[in-house]
C-alpha cells in the first residue's frame, strides 16, 4: 500500500514502463512468436549459452522493446539499450560492444538506421564475437582484432526491408509482430486498468480496444486518457459514454483512426481522386515525412482494407470512401 505522502511519479514514460509485462507468460497475443521465443530461450538456458540473435520487425508500439526486456529478464542477463541513430560511426559500436559483459543482451532499436560502417562491424561481431579496429589512415592503416564477450543482439526495426541481407542473415530468428486483435487488446487494457486503479467494465474495454489501431501502446495511452476523464469528473468507473467523451476529445475516431490517418485518407480520396499516388507526393500533401507515412500510417490502413499498394502508387479502397462519406462515384474505382 502506497504511503499517502509518497510522491507518485505520473510521467507518461514511467507509467508506460510500469505497464510492461516482464515475462513471456504475461505478454498478451503474438502466440506464434511467443512459442518460438520460448523455445529459443529454453534451449539457451539448458546449454548455458547466450540465446541466438533475434530480429523483431513490425510497426511501432507492438511490443518490440518489451520483448527485448523479456529476453533479458527470462534469461537472467543484464540488458543494454541503444538505437541505430545513436550509432553513427563504427567507433560508437566498438565502444558499445567492447563494454558488454558476458551474456549481456544488447537491444538496438531502429537497427536499420545505423551507419553503414557500423553495420559491417556488426556482421563479424554477431558471427564470431570479434571486431577489427582500424588504426591509422592510408597505407599505414592496420586493423587490430579484439575479442568480445558473447552476447545476444536483439534488433528492432519498423522497416525490415531496409536491412542489408548480410545483416538480416546473421539473426538466428526473425519475428514479425502483427497488429493485435481487439480481444487481445481488451486483455492488455484489463491488466493495465488494474495497475492504474480504474474500473473499466467489459463494454468500455471493448470500445477502447476497438479504437486502439491494433496497438497495445495506443490501447494503454487511450486508457490513460479515459482515466484522466474519470479523475476530472470525480468518477471511479468508466462506461461507454465516458470512453466516447474522452476519445472524441482527442480526435480518435470510431474505428481508431487519428488525425494523421484521416489526413492521409482524405488527401488520397479527395485530392488525388483515389490515386494511384506516389508515397512522397502523399507525404508532402499532408506535411509529414515519407518514412512516417510508410512505417506508421500505411501498414494499418492497408491492414483494415482502406488503402492498397500498387506498383504505380497508393490507391484508396471503397471502404475508405465509405468511412469519409465520399461517394465512390467520385473515384477512379467507382
Ligand atoms: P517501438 O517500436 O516504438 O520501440 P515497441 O514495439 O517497442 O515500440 P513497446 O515499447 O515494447 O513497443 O510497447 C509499448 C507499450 O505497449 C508498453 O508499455 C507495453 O506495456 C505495452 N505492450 C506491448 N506489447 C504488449 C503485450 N503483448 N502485452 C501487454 N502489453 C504490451
Amino acid at each position: 500500500v502506497r504511503e499517502a505522502e509518497e510522491p507518485v511519479d505520473e510521467s507518461e514514460l514511467a507509467i508506460e514502463g510500469a505497464l510492461r509485462p516482464m515475462s513471456l507468460a504475461e505478454f498478451v497475443g503474438q502466440q506464434k512468436v511467443r512459442g518460438q521465443m520460448q523455445l529459443l530461450l529454453d534451449a539457451a538456458r539448458i546449454q548455458q549459452r547466450p540465446a541466438d540473435h533475434i530480429l523483431l520487425s513490425g510497426p511501432p508500439g507492438l511490443g518490440k522493446t518489451t520483448l527485448a526486456m523479456i529476453v533479458a529478464y527470462e534469461s537472467g542477463r543484464p540488458l543494454r539499450l541503444s538505437s541505430g541513430p545513436a550509432i553513427q560511426h563504427a567507433g560508437d559500436l566498438a565502444a558499445l560492444l567492447s563494454s558488454l559483459t558476458p551474456g549481456e543482451v544488447l537491444f538496438i532499436d531502429e537497427v536499420h538506421r545505423m551507419a553503414r560502417s557500423a553495420e559491417e562491424m556488426l556482421y563479424l561481431a554477431m558471427e564470431d564475437f570479434r571486431i577489427d579496429i582500424m588504426v591509422g589512415k592510408g597505407a599505414g592503416a592496420t586493423s587490430i582484432p579484439l575479442d568480445l564477450s558473447p552476447f545476444t543482439l536483439v534488433g528492432a526495426t519498423t522497416r525490415s526491408g531496409l536491412l542489408p541481407n548480410p545483416l538480416r542473415d546473421r539473426f538466428g530468428f526473425t519475428a514479425h509482430l502483427e497488429y493485435y486483435e481487439p480481444e487481445e487488446l481488451e486483455r492488455v487494457i484489463e491488466r493495465s486498468a488494474v495497475m492504474l486503479g480504474v474500473s473499466v467494465p467489459p463494454a468500455a474495454r471493448a470500445e477502447i480496444a476497438r479504437r486502439s489501431r491494433g496497438t497495445p501502446r495506443i490501447a494503454n495511452r487511450l486508457l490513460r486518457r479515459v482515466r484522466d476523464y474519470l479523475v476530472v469528473h470525480g468518477r471511479t468507473g468508466a462506461d461507454i459514454a465516458a470512453v466516447d467523451a474522452a476519445l472524441d476529445l482527442y480526435d480518435v475516431d470510431r474505428i481508431g483512426l487519428d488525425r494523421l490517418d484521416r489526413a492521409v485518407l482524405d488527401a488520397l480520396v479527395r485530392r488525388f481522386r483515389g490515386g494511384p499516388v506516389g508515397l512522397s507526393t502523399l507525404a508532402v500533401a499532408v506535411g509529414e515525412e515519407p518514412d512516417t507515412i510508410e512505417s506508421v500510417v500505411e501498414p494499418y490502413l492497408v491492414r483494415i482494407g482502406f488503402m492498397g499498394r500498387t506498383p504505380r502508387g497508393r490507391i484508396a479502397m471503397p471502404e475508405a470512401y465509405a468511412h469519409l462519406g465520399v461517394p465512390a462515384a467520385d473515384s477512379v474505382l467507382g
